[in-house]
């Protein structure tokens, strides 16, 4: 399947327009798709799956940007991190440590993304504010030297009702502000905020995303 042109191009302006980056959604693609975005100079590719990844990886450059965006568990860290741009998805101590850990063991400083939960489904992911500021806490104590924490990402609640879906965006917004002011001021890395997908990629601009994730609006229907 190619991949919808007109589409990428809108979406990769309007990012633009925000300055925010524009990560492809690629999971369950074939490598054809992502090469033909490639070809096109797009670098930053987002992936849900450590096996569907760490298939991809070697098959492209390595100025490829892979974020993984899926839930991690912890014993698959390993997998993807002599490789990974970006985490997105973290949102417990324990991942943090064992991120920290594989980040050691190669030598990097692994970016990562802290999950915030900001929809109504209980089913979804994430930190809420309790959480997050536990977390935070700890890791003041004692800092995870091969982590670097970049800022956060959310999902809204599969609504139609973009009201609701406004106001949990502006919420991880704000949570992300009062975060920034509370624990890494002065620290330009804390900086990114992960929200927006295709169905609400621009409600997430209007309200403070600058990263922001879209899979199907470029590479068809899953
Ligand atoms: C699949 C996925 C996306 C992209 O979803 P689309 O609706 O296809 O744009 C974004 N973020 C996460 C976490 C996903 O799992």
């Amino acid at each position: 399947m190619p991949i919808h042109l007109e589409a990428y191009r809108q979406i990769s302006q309007t990012c633009d327009q925000h300055g925010a980056v524009l990560v492809a959604v690629s999971k369950t693609k074939p490598v054809e798709d992502l090469k033909e975005l490639y070809a096109l100079g797009h670098r930053d590719f987002g992936e849900n799956y450590v096996q569907e990844l760490t298939e991809k990886q070697p098959q492209f450059p390595e100025d490829l940007r892979w974020h993984f965006i899926g839930h991690l568990q912890s014993n698959k860290v390993k997998y993807i991190a002599p490789f990974v741009h970006m985490i997105h998805g973290v949102d417990s101590e324990k991942l943090l440590k064992e991120i920290n850990k594989q980040g050691a063991r190669f030598g990097r400083r692994i970016r990562c993304l802290l999950q915030l939960h900001v929809a109504r489904e209980e089913t979804k992911y994430g930190l809420d504010t309790t959480e997050l500021w536990a977390l935070l806490d700890a890791l003041k104590k004692e800092p995870l030297l091969h982590v670097e924490l970049c800022g956060v990402m959310a999902m809204a609640s599969f609504t139609g009702d973009k009201e609701q879906v406004r106001a949990e965006f502006r919420t991880v917004k704000k949570i992300f502000d009062e975060a920034k002011q509370r624990y890494f001021s002065g620290d330009g890395s804390f900086s990114v905020i992960s929200m927006g997908m295709s169905g609400d990629y621009g409600l997430a601009l209007e309200e403070g995303s600058n990263m922001v994730r879209v899979g199907s609006l470029i590479f068809g229907e899953r």
